[in-house]
């Protein structure tokens, strides 16, 4: 199990960025095609820009083409939690860091094999670390 990381809104806004704070506790998305990650490359870990979980790995990322940084699994289970989003009349899966409760983006079921899965996250959820 992951010991939760439990911060008001004032103290996450002491520490987070304001596009941060609209992606990662107010479930915002950023514009697509605008975040630092959606085209990126780079050998790196991400880990969530509020807590510092490690979430996805550069290994698992895809070029989706939505302009969003795209991965087919996260760096390994448990450290995303998921649950049912109807918001905007869309049946659509949320995913949250699952220490932090951040919200970070969505998954579907149209990503490429090996798991079909295509978890489209915001950049601003993010913070790339170099892979060493
Ligand atoms: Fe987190």
């Amino acid at each position: 199990m992951i010991d939760k990381v439990v911060k008001s809104d004032e103290e996450w806004k002491k520490v987070l960025t304001a596009v941060q704070f609209h992606v990662l506790r107010e479930q915002g998305t950023e514009r697509a095609f605008t975040g630092a990650y959606w085209d990126a490359h780079d050998a790196a870990t991400y880990v969530c820009a509020a807590c510092g979980l490690e979430l996805f790995s550069s290994t698992a990322k895809f070029d989706s083409g939505t302009g969003w940084p795209s991965f087919w699994q996260p760096v390994r289970e448990g450290q995303v939690a998921t649950g049912s989003d109807g918001t905007l009349g869309m049946n659509r899966t949320e995913v949250r860091c699952a220490r932090c409760g951040g919200h970070l983006g969505h998954v579907f079921d149209d990503g490429p094999r090996p798991t079909g899965l295509r978890y489209c996250i915001n950049s601003a959820a993010l913070k790339s670390v170099p892979a060493k």
